[in-house]
């Protein structure tokens, strides 16, 4: 079984990548295991800063490593937070805080569309100069009650039209089939596949 360290210490995350990568022979370390510390992540773009984290868990851990960056992207805000999502509600990041601050400033706001956009670095070394980068996105609208105990960050005020439901009232799988995740990573398998 090939080792991938996850730059990642989010615990909502690990439990999706692994999900997804169940049916492949790897075994997916979360960098703090290894008593690797998260990196900066201050660039202005998502594909940056998922390699900055990933050639830095890479670095100390001389593994191949995965990162993602995430976030929401709301147009009424302009794709605010965006990169900014993780602590949007200041410091320490903190779920509750992000929701509150988002439903604030949607107060009076019609346009309520909104969507997850991930991309997915997988290193080789921490220097590979031909990075594997997959990206995804999934279109939902932000509601100012939450709804659903499931999932993690902003998912209980991500509402999908289509499905009548938030993103944290879908089962894993379910969210996992459709989520900006889910699509990056299996775009990120074929790559793989290409590439092996
Ligand atoms: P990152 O760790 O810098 O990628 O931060 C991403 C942040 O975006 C998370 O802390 C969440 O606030 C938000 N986010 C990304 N993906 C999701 C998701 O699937 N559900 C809910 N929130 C998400």
């Amino acid at each position: 079984m090939k080792t991938l360290v996850l730059a990642s210490g989010n615990p909502g995350k690990l439990r999706e990548f692994r999900e997804l990568l169940a049916p492949f022979d790897f075994e997916i370390v979360p960098q703090g295991d290894l008593g690797i510390l998260e990196a900066e992540e201050p660039h202005d773009t998502f594909v940056e800063n998922a390699l900055a984290k990933a050639r830095h868990a890479s670095a100390l851990s001389g593994l191949p490593a995965l990162a993602d960056d995430s976030g929401i992207c709301v147009r009424a805000l302009g794709g605010e937070p965006g990169v900014h999502s993780a602590r949007f509600g200041g410091e320490p990041r903190s779920d509750a805080r992000n929701n509150e601050k988002l439903v604030r400033l949607l107060a009076g706001v019609a346009d309520r569309a909104a969507h997850y956009y991930a991309v997915i670095v997988l290193v080789r070394h921490a220097h590979d100069p031909e990075p594997l980068i997959a990206q995804g996105r999934w279109h939902g609208e932000v509601i100012d009650s939450p709804r659903g105990t499931r999932g993690f960050g902003y998912d209980p005020h991500f509402l999908l039209a289509d499905l009548g439901r938030t993103a944290a009232e879908l089962a894993p799988e379910e969210k996992n089939a459709v989520s900006h995740r889910g699509q990056a990573l299996r775009r990120l398998i074929e790559l793989l596949r290409e590439s092996a």
